[in-house]
């Protein structure tokens, strides 16, 4: 269905943030326009959720977790990034942590629990939407997941 991606996105993070009783911070970084994109929301939503709670699970006491939706002109794109100050991803595992049952640090994963399917997942649904998932990481700094989805012509019939 067709979403205004920026109210979507909204309610997903402020879920997070209420229901968060550990000290991490929220940042928004969002466009003052609308953004019309069309997605499944409930996959979109499990997308969302995964990302958001490995940046939770993966962040120290006091961290900041970053969340900017940019808009790509020139490539019709809206970029979706989150960003943790967390342990990060070696580099050569960036890849890696996209495939099913991967997870970086067997013993430090299994004490956070979950399976390692959550990112496999979420690129087989930012797949399906027409779009590109990937990670950035700083060892020791944080990691910054991205994904893209193609934009709705915004303005029809507005020509200026
Ligand atoms: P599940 O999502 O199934 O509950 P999971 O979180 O371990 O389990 P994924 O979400 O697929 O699985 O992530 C795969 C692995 O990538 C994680 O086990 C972790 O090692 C690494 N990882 C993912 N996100 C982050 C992050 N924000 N910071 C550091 N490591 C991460
Ligand atoms: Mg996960």
């Amino acid at each position: 269905e067709k979403v205004n991606f920026i109210g979507f996105f909204q309610t997903v993070v402020e879920r997070f943030e209420i229901n968060q009783d550990d000290h991490i911070n929220f940042e928004r970084q969002l466009p003052d326009k609308e953004v019309q994109v069309w997605i499944d929301k409930d996959k979109m939503t499990q997308v969302l959720d995964n990302i958001i709670s490995n940046a939770i699970k993966y962040s120290p006491e006091g961290g900041t977790i970053g969340f900017q939706l940019e808009i790509n002109e020139h490539q019709q794109k809206l970029e979706v990034s989150i960003s943790d100050e967390g342990v990060g991803i070696p580099k050569e595992k960036l890849e890696k942590v996209f495939e099913r049952f991967y997870r970086v640090d067997k013993a430090r994963a299994r004490n956070l629990g979950g399976t390692g399917l959550g990112l496999a997942i979420s690129r087989e649904m930012i797949d399906a939407h027409g779009g590109e998932i990937w990670a950035d990481s700083k060892e020791g700094k944080g990691t910054k997941v991205t994904f893209t989805l193609p934009l709705l012509k915004q303005y029809e019939g507005d020509e200026e």
